[in-house]
């Protein structure tokens, strides 16, 4: 490779990074002019040398151009403040004594208390009750336009209902993302082969600072709001009745045991105790307990400094990180084959949980974070759930370490790995890898496929190495003269494990194509082919052309599939699967067979006050039912809990059946 070759490769990777960290991450490491000189300095050499012009150039691609990268700006009158900090309980008292100090009061006020959320803070203005305008923070006085964007979360009210005052309202909350939906979001992006997000907070900025506001629409974003720009216009007292205020009208508050009156700073304190505890029992993560004094009327006497109000604290919370060594680094082979390192630690304890290895994601992940063997790091868990290392103490590295090197070949079966273009993973190609087989064996016995109770990764491992069983096909060969002889086994477990085999024969058909490992196929797309096709022999022949008539089947899904099935290895585990001897007949209801919602379709909206998401969902899937996002002709039942979105009047166009909470429990408990 040439010199020039050489620059202009670093320069559109570098601009491809930068991209990433502006879009994805929301944590540009240049500025907009380092950027800017970058893609000039790319463009010219473009032009100057058009034999090496390239269509996935960044310079090609629309969110590389400068004026591309920025969202329009929006100014506001009154700032978004943020709040000072009190890291420790003296501090608190510190609070507690500028406000006494400030007001010339005999006695300290009283005050509220509420999670501080670990999200994106924003402006929504209301005129005529209608939603006209929505703002990023920024730097407190200009924020960016993301009016489209915020149209596409369920969860924000479009409207107000009548009780909410008619002129302007702007309403300051926090866009976040459930850990859930962010562990989930993440899997997704780790199947397609893109960089995972870092945590939370980055991949709801990340998802709300999009250009393209369908990227929005399918990332679950959530909302709460607490604190209103106009307070008078809410005819309150105190900031307890303007939060209950702005439930009335719609809007999403903290619910949670912390989002409540405290009398003194003592009874503050137990309330963050408490609070810290438990806060990763909470669907989503917060770094802090905020402290509000109660009564509105001496906010307007505190008033604010620069940068900060007076009558408000935020009390951080220890963070909850903690340092030890890479003893190594492991590259693992997942069931599609995706090679990824894992840095394997000295065990430490972080928030009571003790860690000993952390995912590094892929080969640009581990060389950004130039973590080395032996290295000391810092680290935590990424939505108080994924162990992350955060950074390597270089300080402390040894002087003869050196970076780790990706491995070309895969290291089970050495078959040279495969990175695509525009592609973050690398792949061993190899589908009769061994490590493939294993975790394939695992995924076909997990809970989302054919749900075998009791085969997990350790006796996945013992089946194949006693060579009791080559492909899953041959788990339903296995007798139990055969499983009871393995180690650790008796009468009882093997006649278990046979049983539950046998359970597995006629389950649903989207678990048996869900089983079989097929690139981007995961649960939902399973569903929505097992009913289009109503066998496997019938997927196995199906087109790219005809998959993409399929409603949510896009086309990487169907090439996928096609790909899947022109695999000799594949074609012929599946009709192993389907020979007579193995007596397997999937069925074609959906979830349990027979149940008494088999074939509805529901969609949910809004909050139930019985039920969460996942409750109501599970609910729905064990009587037979599904639960699809959005609401087609073909919908059943629109669920509809407190503040319902635009789904609601969707249903109403279509015509279908909208259940309140009631008529939904009654429903279920047919
Ligand atoms: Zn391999």
């Amino acid at each position: 490779m040439t010199q020039l070759e050489d620059r202009i490769g670093f320069l559109r990777s570098e601009i491809k990074r930068h991209n990433d960290l502006y879009f994805k991450f929301d944590n540009p490491e240049i500025s907009d002019a380092a950027y800017d000189l970058l893609l000039r300095e790319l463009e010219k050499l473009e032009n100057d040398h058009p034999e090496l012009k390239s269509l996935t150039s960044p310079s090609k691609t629309v969110g590389a151009a400068p004026e591309g990268r920025a969202l329009s700006q929006v100014k506001r009158d009154n700032p978004m403040l943020s709040l000072d900090k009190a890291m420790n309980e003296s501090e608190i008292f510190d609070f507690e004594d500028r406000v006494v100090r400030f007001l010339g009061a005999l006695s300290p006020p009283t005050y509220h208390t509420m999670p501080k959320f670990d999200g994106l803070a924003v402006e929504l203005c209301y005129e005529q009750r209608k939603l006209n305008l929505a703002s990023t923070r920024g730097d407190g006085t200009v924020g960016e336009n993301i009016t489209s964007n915020v149209n596409t979360i369920e969860a924000i009210p479009k409207t107000l209902p009548p009780s909410a005052p008619e002129g302007r309202l702007s309403v300051r909350g926090e866009v976040y993302m459930e850990k859930k939906d962010f562990l989930r979001l993440n899997e997704e992006r780790e199947a397609d082969g893109e960089s995972p997000f870092a945590n939370p907070r980055n991949a709801a900025a990340g998802s709300l600072r999009q250009l393209d506001s369908s990227v929005t629409k399918n990332r679950k974003l959530s909302f709460f709001a607490y604190g209103l720009n106009e307070i008078e216009a809410a005819g309150t007292l105190t900031y307890s009745q303007l939060m209950k205020k702005l439930a009335l009208w719609g809007f999403p508050v903290e619910s949670s045991a912390a989002s409540c009156e405290a009398k003194t700073i003592p009874e503050v304190i137990q309330i963050f105790k408490r609070l810290d505890n438990q806060r990763e029992a909470l669907p989503y993560e917060i770094d802090g307990l905020v402290v509000t004094v109660d009564e509105l009327s001496l906010w307007k006497r505190l008033g604010a400094t620069s940068r900060a109000p007076r009558y408000a604290v935020a009390v951080k919370f220890k963070p909850r990180a903690a340092q030890t060594k890479v003893l190594n680094i492991e590259v693992q082979v997942g069931r599609t084959g995706a090679l990824t390192p894992v840095a394997v630690m000295a065990p430490v304890e972080v928030g009571g949980v003790t860690i000993s290895q952390a995912t590094l994601h892929n080969e640009d992940e581990l060389k950004r974070k130039d973590v080395r063997e032996g290295d000391l790091v810092k680290v935590h868990r990424a939505g108080d759930v994924i162990p992350e290392i955060i950074e390597v103490v270089l300080e402390a590295r040894p002087p003869h370490s050196a970076p780790f090197i990706f491995p070309k070949n895969c290291p089970i079966c050495g078959t040279t790995s495969i990175r695509r273009e525009n592609e973050a993973v690398a792949r061993c190609p190899n589908r009769a890898c061994p490590a493939q087989i294993e975790a394939r064996l695992i995924h076909f016995a997990s809970k989302n496929a054919l749900d075998i109770e009791g085969l997990g990764p350790k006796l996945a491992n013992q089946l194949l190495s006693a060579n009791l069983i080559e492909r899953p096909s041959d788990l339903f060969r296995l007798s139990f003269d055969k499983v009871k002889l393995m180690p650790r086994f008796g009468e009882k477990s093997a006649q278990n494990l046979i049983e539950a085999i046998d359970k597995a024969r006629t389950k649903s058909l989207w678990r048996f194509i869900n089983s079989l490992s097929i690139r981007h196929v995961g649960e939902r797309s399973s569903q929505i082919l097992a009913d289009h096709f109503k066998s496997l022999a019938a997927l196995a022949k199906a087109s790219v052309e005809e998959l993409k008539t399929l409603n949510d089947v896009g086309p990487e899904v169907a090439q996928s599939v096609v790909d899947f099935f022109q695999s000799p290895l594949n074609t012929s585990f599946v009709s192993d699967l389907l020979s007579p001897e193995l007596n397997v007949s999937p069925s074609l209801e959906q979830n349990i067979e027979g149940g008494p919602l088999t074939g509805k379709r529901f969609v949910l909206t809004g909050t139930l006050s019985t039920l969460t998401r996942a409750e109501a969902k599970a609910r729905v899937t064990t009587k037979g039912g599904r639960v699809l996002s959005s609401v087609s002709k073909e919908t059943d039942y629109l669920v509809a809990g407190e503040a319902p979105g635009s789904k609601l009047s969707e249903a109403r166009k279509f015509n279908v059946t909208i259940l309140d909470e009631e008529a939904f429990l009654k429903l279920l408990g047919q």
